[in-house]
């Protein structure tokens, strides 16, 4: 199953290590065959090469639409080597065979991602290098085919190993690659297409991305699992840099997405925030004086879950938040950069995964969120829903102060992170109470207030840090007893979507007890 490469064609967008690789394998005797730019790059660096041009028998034409699509090339990519039919036929037809394709595509991901125009991107579409992948793919019993600048080396050391020759068993591998490669390559256009066309539910649907990680597990450690990127530059856990501590294990990539979209709400420009997530819901997010502070106020929100936790920054880290956040254990970092100062101090802690990313992530973008079902998956658009001032509708007589306004806005915030039911306390910018993930809305708003409570108990306060707080609900209260828990807690002011056909006598529970409540028409389901 061993196979000599004797000729290879060459035709790269991307040109990294294109000479190294070139260089190599001409030294090992192999024939280069070339496309355009590729072949002109090698010819500069002094090496032989074939045009196919010269191959073929036709110039490169159409803007270059049409280079390698032709029998000489796709014949001696396809044929069977031990077919006699096969081996006539490239005898007859002057077809010599091709043992080695190295392609990359047309940069089609990079082009949309850089919000080039229609034409462009349509101009971006490979052709010749998937017919090309997909052909020597399909022949793998004989050809080798790379599709990654990353397997070059790879590619050398098999041949290093071999004696020149490369194993089935290394084609197979090249081979389901090559098709991955070529699969998520026509889902991108589709999906760009998608998109640009504004449909909502196309017939079909494919989604592709690269292997990033292979994690440890996955939920349990009995379930396998692997991190793939989807190629979109979006600061966030999938392009942050990791700079220090183990490797990030599936719930702390999951958790670490949670906690980075969470505080990338809180512009920088509005000072510093923190969010802290455990089991990808928040248990504490606040807003300070300093980032430190910021820290500390979303600590006290609930001590004990934030231990082991995730932590997200909406700014640099600096030394006196790293010495803060260092006081307990934590899992993962994640901020838009760290000073020299905390990064030495962080050091010290070496399982502690430090991620810094290139600025915040915009809520405001566009994207799709696919949910796994039995038989088949949801698709929907990123919840990327967003409320101002004018669209909240003050439903009570009295109308909520500034202060209250200003933390039912941080809370509605918040609650769009929280699991439903989601219930969320805030005081003076800060969380003060989360009620997570419950099946009816009332538990949710009595969790979140006991765990006030304890956290008050814990930290020697007079009362429960809900007094004089405002409360945030994701979803309608469909009857008056979650908000009258809220009012009992101590809340003042309520922000909600309205909606149920019970909003009257909600809203005739909250001037009873005297709360101010607005209406958003807007919910946050996350489930
Ligand atoms: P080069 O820089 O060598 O001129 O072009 C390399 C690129 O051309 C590669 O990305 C390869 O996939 C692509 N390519 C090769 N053959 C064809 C073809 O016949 N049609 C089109 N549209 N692209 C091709």
């Amino acid at each position: 199953a061993l196979y000599p490469l004797r000729r290879a064609l060459i035709s790269v967008s991307d040109k990294t290590g294109l000479i190294d690789l070139a260089r190599s394998l001409a030294s090992r005797g192999v024939e280069l065959l070339s496309t355009g730019g590729s072949a002109g790059m090698l010819r500069e660096a002094g090496l032989e090469v074939t045009d196919v041009a010269d191959v073929t028998g036709f110039p490169e034409m159409m803007d270059g639409r049409v280079k390698t699509l032709h029998p000489k090339v796709h014949g001696g990519l396809l044929a069977l080597r031990d077919d006699a039919g096969h081996v006539a036929a490239m005898n007859e037809h002057d077809i010599t065979p091709i043992d080695l394709l190295i392609v990359n595509l047309y940069p089609f991901e990079e082009t949309v991602a850089k919000g080039a125009d229609y034409d462009t991107c349509i101009e971006n579409i490979d052709i010749g290098g998937p017919a090309m992948i997909r052909a020597a793919a399909k022949n793998h019993r004989f050809v080798s085919v790379v599709t990654d600048t990353e397997d070059y080396a790879a590619l050398l050391e098999e041949l290093d190993e071999h004696d020149g020759q490369t194993t089935y068993a290394f084609r197979q591998k090249l081979a389901l690659n090559a098709y991955a490669r070529t699969g998520a390559y026509d889902a991108a256009v589709s999906a760009w297409m998608t998109g640009a066309l504004g449909q909502e539910a196309p017939r079909r649907r494919v989604f592709g991305g690269t292997l990033a990680q292979t994690l440890r597990y996955g939920e349990n450690p009995h379930q396998k699992a692997g991190f793939y990127r989807d190629g979109s530059s979006r600061p966030g856990v999938a392009s942050a840099t990791q700079v220090q501590g183990k490797e990030l294990s599936y719930n702390n990539i999951n958790d670490t997405d949670a906690a980075f979209e969470l505080v990338s709400e809180f512009l920088p420009g509005n000072g510093p925030a923190c969010a802290i997530i455990k089991h990808a819901n928040p248990c504490g997010v606040a807003r300070g004086e300093t980032l430190r502070e910021a820290y500390m106020r979303a600590f006290d929100c609930d001590r004990t879950s934030a231990f082991g936790g995730i932590i997200a920054l909406n700014e640099a880290l600096n030394a006196e938040t790293a010495e803060e956040i260092a006081q307990i254990f934590t899992e993962v970092i994640i901020a838009p950069g760290a000073d020299e100062k905390a990064r030495e101090i962080l050091a010290k802690k070496k399982n502690l995964r430090l991620l810094l990313t290139d600025g915040l992530a915009d809520p405001l973008t566009a994207g799709l969120m696919v949910k796994q079902v039995s038989g088949g998956f949801l698709v929907q658009d990123k919840d990327s829903g967003h409320i101002d001032m004018d669209d909240l509708r003050v439903v009570t007589k009295r109308a909520p102060s500034d202060k209250e306004m200003a933390d039912l806005l941080f809370a509605w915030k918040v609650a769009k992170h929280v699991k439903s039911n989601a219930i969320v306390y805030v005081k003076d910018g800060a969380t003060v109470g989360v009620g997570a993930g419950q099946m009816s809305r009332v538990d949710s708003c009595r969790i979140a207030a006991r765990k006030s409570h304890d956290m008050a108990e814990a930290l020697g306060l007079a009362e429960p840090l809900t007094k004089g707080s405002v409360v945030a609900s994701d979803a309608f209260f469909p009857f008056a007893d979650g908000l009258l828990t809220a009012a009992e807690a101590g809340a003042t002011a309520v922000i909600q979507p309205g909606g149920s056909m019970r909003d009257q006598d909600v809203i005739d529970a909250a001037d009873d007890a005297g709360l101010a409540m607005v209406m958003t028409r807007m919910r946050h389901f996350r489930h």
